[in-house]
């Protein structure tokens, strides 16, 4: 016999658990498990006056950013919307049926205020990281580091050049004028177009696609489980990629106490300054490819060609001659050795060696036993591992993209990008740890009512 619904929605009593309504292998039970946010309140305290109307519960401001982060919920009306009516996102925010969900509005404030300035969405990132390490996802053996652009939320129609902006400062806003004071005071590179609404946002080439106004979002992840152990955010610039990586070590050191064994990157980190302060400095192995240009292409001899003696700081040329140091050191950290031209010009392998020139010279790093240390490592099956555990940081950002939907940002300022990326780095975490540490059980808490 066809049923059919009574449809009696009259009634006044009914006996409702929410707890039974949550799907017993849903996502969020498992995330529940791992979060704590028992310190957040004595964290916050600070920041909050004694007196005046009770705010929004910053643990619940917490939970919904988390249900947001992790179910790609990218709008703050959205987000608000659908902590209303979805069951399992009230458990989770422990609401009950019938209380109320913040207004977008007062939770967009809420979230921009007190939360920044007291550091809050970094406090949750590392009490996670610590839960990940208590359950012994974090080996600590091995970190990769690795960026990834991701677009800011301006137009690039709203833009000015630095020339322009200099000649004509009435073409420009205030912050736009402040930001490009600030990095002519530091020295830093001036990019060719500055965004008139978030002049922080680098505009940069992104791949296979035309210039955009971005920040980077940087990674260091243990490759024992692919727990992002820390994140930052930078402009998006390879230099600024490359310091954050060091601060993000750093960090990590000092606040959760781990320091890896290797640190696996690409040749973006390959730079003798960066590979000096690993390995000179931290005593971290360098799986990380040379950057060097001091190859050849013309068929000439190669640097790799001549011997460096250490002992007597010198250069044994493949004609058995010596290069000695000019002991002149470049602004780029390098010194210069020199063959004797008198030497140069009478032997049978000038044609090949310095075709171009009367007598041949090396640039040498200072840092160059660093590098001779990465390039040693090249050749090792330790080496050949890293270059597969990699991939986990790269599997991160694309999950990042494509199921967080983090590929352009909702908040804007280098802080707002911060704050994004904490908060998507927590999810990732949290969704990790639930996804390999939660059983998957059948669906028994799926009751009637
Ligand atoms: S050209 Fe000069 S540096 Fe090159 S192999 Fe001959 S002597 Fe050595």
């Amino acid at each position: 016999m066809m049923g059919q619904q009574a449809g009696n929605q009259e009634r006044l009593f009914y006996s409702f658990n929410l707890e039974e309504h949550v799907p017993a292998d849903h996502l969020l039970r498992g995330i529940n498990k791992f979060l704590d946010l028992s310190a957040l309140r004595r964290e916050l305290a600070p920041f909050y006056s004694h007196t005046g109307r009770p705010s929004i519960d910053p643990e619940l401001m917490v939970r919904m950013l988390i249900v947001g982060y992790c179910f790609g919920i990218r709008s703050e009306r959205r987000l608000c919307e659908e902590v209303y009516l979805n069951l399992a996102y009230r458990w989770f925010c422990r609401l009950g049926l019938e209380d109320e969900v913040p207004d977008h509005s007062t939770f967009s404030k809420n979230r921009h205020g007190r939360f920044r300035e007291s550091g809050a969405f970094r406090h949750v990132f590392e009490t996670v990281v610590q839960r990940c390490m208590a359950e012994g996802l974090v080996g600590g053996e091995g970190f990769a580091v690795d960026a990834s652009v991701i677009k800011a939320d301006v137009s690039r129609a709203r833009s000015i050049e630095p020339g322009i902006a200099k000649s004509d400062p009435s073409q420009a806003t205030q912050a736009v004028t402040e930001y490009l004071a600030a990095l002519e005071a530091s020295g830093s590179s001036i990019p060719a177009n500055v965004s008139l609404t978030d002049p922080e946002a680098r505009w940069t080439a992104a791949p296979a696609g035309p210039a955009v106004f971005a920040y980077s979002t940087n990674y260091l992840v243990d490759v024992d489980a692919g727990i992002i152990v820390d994140v930052e955010a930078t402009p998006a610039l390879r230099s600024a990629e490359v310091d954050s990586a060091r601060s993000m070590l750093e960090r990590v050191e000092e606040r959760l106490r781990l320091k890896p064994e290797r640190l696996i990157g690409d040749t973006a980190y390959g730079a003798a300054p960066m590979l000096g302060w690993l390995v000179e400095q931290k005593q971290i192995e360098p799986h990380v490819p040379v950057w060097d240009r001091s190859e050849r292409t013309d068929g000439t001899l190669n640097r790799g060609e001549f011997r460096f003696n250490a002992t007597d700081d010198r250069y044994e040329c493949p004609g058995g001659k010596h290069l000695t140091s000019t002991g002149r050191l470049t602004s780029e950290g390098t010194l210069l050795y020199r063959a004797s031209t008198t030497d140069c010009q009478s032997c049978v392998l000038k044609a090949r060696c310095c075709p171009n020139t009367p007598s041949r010279k090396i640039a040498r790093s200072i840092h160059e036993s660093s590098r001779d240390v990465a390039r040693a490592l090249t050749n090792t099956d330790a080496y050949r591992k890293s270059r597969k555990d990699r991939k986990k940081v790269e599997i991160l950002f694309a999950h990042l993209k494509r199921i967080l939907k983090l590929d352009r940002l909702r908040l804007r300022g280098k802080a707002g990008a911060e704050d994004e990326f904490l908060l998507a780095a927590t999810a990732q975490n949290l969704r990790r740890m639930a996804k390999w540490l939660v059983p998957r059980t059948p669906n028994v808490n799926l009751a009637p009512a």
